[in-house]
């Protein structure tokens, strides 16, 4: 069975690190689906495949969420430096691994795969710019031969130039994961305003909440919040996924915090969650 009708409309989901959360933790949240994420140290052996496998069994998976070794999110430049496809050092070694992380989701039935390609390059001409499509053409390739979608994260460039590149590298299983917090964080442009724009393309999203930066400290990132308590507006989020159509999960990202606080407010982002979904 589809992995996508086996869930309710919006269900209430979160991002799982391999290694880090446990099933049964999440799922005594109330969690009910998610995305596996796959940090670039992670080795794929057998064993990792047949526990992901006994997980996808009983709990719905949407996603292998690829992140990459050497990246670093301390501040902007430092993200622009190590993040995703454009640091051109780590590229060739980037691609190899997103091709890994689509045969994984493959082998455990997951409809797609994503990460952060990094900063999109305004000026199509630059090589940087160019080498990228290049290559998120032929991971969207590979993806096709087994029906995934590939979804880019959304938030370290604008939503117009997001939605330029997904014109221009032109392959039909290339989508986003929308997170809104990313475009504060980031200083990228209002979320839901990019959210409008960009919703025939998402195919996932992340319920994750931030404030904008500090304009008095230039490349500084905003500062990641618990759900509801940042600059997103979690209601008016949700209610313009509900306008544009958008049926899949709801999966929810808290990141920057240690393991026990992370996990009590995942808890309160799920009841949050489940009182809008609707
Ligand atoms: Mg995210």
């Amino acid at each position: 069975m589809q992995v996508t009708s086996k869930v309710r409309d919006r269900e209430i989901g979160m991002i799982l690190w391999a290694g880090r959360d446990s099933l049964d933790e999440v799922k005594a949240l109330g969690v009910r689906c998610g995305q596996l994420g796959v940090g670039g140290e992670v080795q794929i052996t057998p064993e990792f495949v047949e526990e992901w496998k006994a997980v996808a069994d009983e709990f719905p998976l949407f996603t292998v969420t690829a992140a990459y070794e050497g990246e670093d999110y301390a501040d902007i430049p430092t993200v622009q430096r190590t993040v995703g496809f454009i640091p051109p050092a780590t590229r060739a070694a980037r691609e190899a691994r997103t091709i890994e992380m689509s045969e994984l989701a493959a082998e455990l039935q997951i409809p797609g795969i994503a990460c952060h390609i990094g900063f999109v390059p305004e000026d199509e001409s630059d090589p940087d710019y160019v080498a990228v499509r290049e290559m998120v053409r032929r991971i969207c390739d590979h993806c096709g031969t087994f029906g995934q979608t590939f979804a880019l994260e959304t938030g370290q460039e604008s939503a117009v130039v997001l939605k330029r590149f997904l014109e221009d590298v032109d392959r039909p299983n290339l989508k986003i994961n929308f997170d809104p917090a990313n475009m504060i964080l980031y200083g990228t442009g209002d979320p839901i305003e990019a959210l409008k724009l960009l919703a025939p393309d998402v195919v996932t999203v992340h319920c994750k909440d931030g404030d904008w930066p500090d304009k008095s400290k230039p490349g500084s990132l905003g500062s990641e919040k618990p759900l509801g308590a940042g600059a997103v507006g979690m209601e008016r989020f949700v209610e313009t996924l509900k306008a544009a159509g958008y049926c899949a999960p709801l999966f929810i990202e808290r990141e920057s915090v240690p393991q026990e606080q992370r996990l009590r407010d995942i808890g309160a982002a799920v009841k949050l969650l489940e009182g809008l979904r609707g």
